[in-house]
C-alpha cells in the first residue's frame, strides 16, 4: 500500500479524497492555486505545495508544477479526482514514467475512451449496443446528409473529443443539416483542438443511465449498479438517483453482465463509468468516462462500498476480494449539485459565504469544502457541495431530501438549492417518469 499520495485536484473531490486516505493510514499531499490557499483540503492535508496561479491552465492543469510537488514531498501516488487532469492520457502516462502511480486506468484506455469514436467502435466490438449513427468519423457534409436518410431525422452531431455537451448540435431537417455540421465542428475545434465529428440519432425520450465498473489488474470487474441521470441543464447532470426508477433488477442484472464482460476482455482497471441512453427498453452506449465520477457517492450509499478507497487498493495492485454476487443493493439514493448559481438565471454566484450550516441526521452527507467565511473563488467551477440522501425506499429518499433542503442554510451567496426544491416537489418527478429532456421543459414552465 502507498504510504503517501497527492491529490491532484481541489474543492469537495480533493477533501473526499484526502479523508479516504486518512482512513487507509495514507499521508496526503495537497497541491493549490493562489486562490486556493484558504481552501480545506490544503488545510486538511499533511503537506500543502502552491503550484501556481489562479487560472487553472498555470496550476491544476500544470503538469511539471504537479509533477515537482510529488517528487518533493515524496509522494508514491496521484489521484486526479475528477476535471482537470483525470482524463488526460498524456498526463497518466508523464506521471508512470516518473516512477510514480497514477489512480485510475492505463493511459491506453483512457486514450481510447477520451476518443468517443474509438470508444464506440471498441464497444460495439466487444457486444455492447450502440445509439444507431454513423461508423465512425464524418468524412464530409455529403455522408452526413447519407447517414441522416438512413437513420433518420433528427440526428446529433457529436464532437469526436467532446465532453461537457460541447459541440454538441441537433439538425431536425436536412435543412437544418450543414449549420449543425459546421457549428459542432467550430466549437468543437475552438473547445478541444479537434474537429473530427460523428452522428447519432438523435433520441426523443430517452433516460441517461450508467453503470460504475471497478476492475483488477488482474481482469476481475464487477460493477455496482446503474445511477439515472437524466435531470440535465444543457447537458450538464442536476440531480442523480440510485437506482433508476426505471430500470428493474433483471434489466440491471443483464446490462451489467453486459458492460462487465466487456471491461474484462479489454483488460479495463481501477474505476469507469459506461454511459447510456435507454429508450424502449434499450440500452444504447454513448461514452466512457474513465474516472471517478461527480455523482459516485449514490452508487457508495446504496452498495456499501468507499470507490475512492476501492481506487486506491485497486492502484496499488490489490485483487478485488469480491465477485458480483457479493455486490448487494440497498435502499435508494439521491445526490442534487449545489452550484453557487442564481436559481434562475444559472448566472455564477462567487462570494464570501456569510453563514454555512449543512444539515444532518439519519440517512444524510453532505460532500463539501465550504465553511463560514470561505470565499468561493470566481475562476472554478461553480459547483460547491453535493447533498447526498439515503433511504430504504425512493418515496423516503424524496422525503428525506426534501427535509435536508430545508436545513441547509447557506448564506451571502446565491444557490440551486430553491431550484432543487422545486423539482423534488414536481408530481411528475415524484413519479419517477421523466427523460433527458424533463428538467428543461419542467424550468419552461416554471413561473
Ligand atoms: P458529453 O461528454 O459532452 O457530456 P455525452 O455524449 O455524454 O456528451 O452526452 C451528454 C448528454 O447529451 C447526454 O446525457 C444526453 O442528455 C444528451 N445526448 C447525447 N447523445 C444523445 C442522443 N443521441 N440523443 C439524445 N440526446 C443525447
Amino acid at each position: 500500500m502507498f504510504s503517501k499520495i497527492l491529490i491532484a485536484n481541489r474543492g469537495e473531490i480533493a477533501l473526499r479524497i484526502l479523508r479516504a486516505c486518512r482512513e487507509l493510514g495514507i499521508k496526503t499531499v495537497a497541491v493549490h492555486s493562489t486562490a486556493d490557499a484558504d481552501a480545506m483540503h490544503v488545510r486538511l492535508a499533511d503537506e500543502a505545495v502552491c503550484i501556481g496561479p489562479a487560472s487553472s491552465r498555470d496550476s491544476y492543469l500544470n503538469v511539471a508544477a504537479i509533477l515537482s510537488a510529488a517528487t518533493i514531498t515524496g509522494a508514491e501516488a496521484i489521484h486526479p479526482g475528477y476535471g482537470f487532469l483525470s482524463e488526460n492520457a498524456d498526463f497518466a502516462e508523464t506521471v508512470e514514467a516518473h516512477g510514480l502511480t497514477f489512480i485510475g486506468p492505463t493511459a491506453e484506455h483512457i486514450r481510447m475512451m477520451g476518443d468517443k469514436i474509438t470508444a464506440k467502435t471498441t464497444m460495439l466490438a466487444l457486444g455492447v449496443p450502440l445509439v444507431p449513427g454513423s461508423d465512425g468519423e464524418l468524412a464530409n457534409l455529403e455522408e452526413a446528409h447519407e447517414v441522416a436518410n438512413r437513420v433518420g431525422y433528427p440526428v446529433l452531431i457529436k464532437a469526436a473529443a467532446g465532453g461537457g455537451g460541447r459541440g454538441m448540435k441537433v439538425a431536425h431537417s436536412a435543412e437544418e443539416l450543414s449549420d449543425a455540421w459546421s457549428m459542432a465542428r467550430t466549437e468543437a475545434r475552438a473547445a478541444f483542438g479537434n474537429d473530427a465529428v460523428y452522428m447519432e440519432k438523435y433520441m426523443d425520450r430517452p433516460r441517461h443511465i450508467e453503470l460504475q465498473i471497478l476492475g483488477d489488474n488482474y481482469g476481475n470487474v464487477v460493477h455496482f449498479g446503474e445511477r439515472d441521470c437524466s435531470l440535465q441543464r444543457r447537458h450538464q447532470k442536476v440531480l442523480e438517483e440510485a437506482g433508476s426508477p426505471a430500470i428493474s433488477a433483471e434489466q440491471r442484472d443483464a446490462i451489467g453482465r453486459t458492460a462487465t464482460e466487456a471491461l474484462s476482455r479489454m483488460g479495463y482497471r481501477n474505476a469507469g463509468t459506461l454511459e447510456f441512453l435507454y429508450q424502449d427498453g434499450q440500452f444504447c452506449f454513448i461514452e466512457m468516462n474513465t474516472r471517478l465520477q461527480v455523482e459516485h457517492p449514490i452508487t457508495e450509499m446504496v452498495c456499501d462500498v468507499d470507490l475512492v478507497r476501492e481506487q486506491i487498493r485497486l492502484a496499488a495492485g490489490e485483487k478485488l476480494g469480491y465477485t458480483q454476487e457479493d455486490v448487494a443493493f440497498s435502499g435508494h439514493a439521491i445526490e442534487c449539485r449545489i452550484n453557487a448559481e442564481d436559481p434562475v438565471t444559472f448566472a455564477p454566484c462567487p462570494g464570501t459565504v456569510a453563514v454555512y450550516h449543512p444539515p444532518g441526521g439519519l440517512g444524510v452527507r453532505v460532500d463539501s469544502a465550504l465553511y463560514t467565511g470561505y470565499r468561493v473563488p470566481p475562476y472554478y467551477d461553480s459547483m460547491i457541495a453535493k447533498l447526498i440522501v439515503h433511504a430504504p425506499t425512493r418515496a423516503q429518499a424524496i422525503a428525506r431530501m426534501q427535509r435536508a433542503l430545508d436545513e441547509f442554510v447557506v448564506e451571502g451567496i446565491k444557490t440551486v438549492i430553491p431550484l432543487h426544491r422545486a423539482i423534488l416537489e414536481d408530481p411528475g418527478f415524484q413519479k419517477g417518469d421523466y427523460t433527458i429532456h424533463w428538467l428543461e421543459q419542467f424550468m419552461a414552465r416554471e413561473p
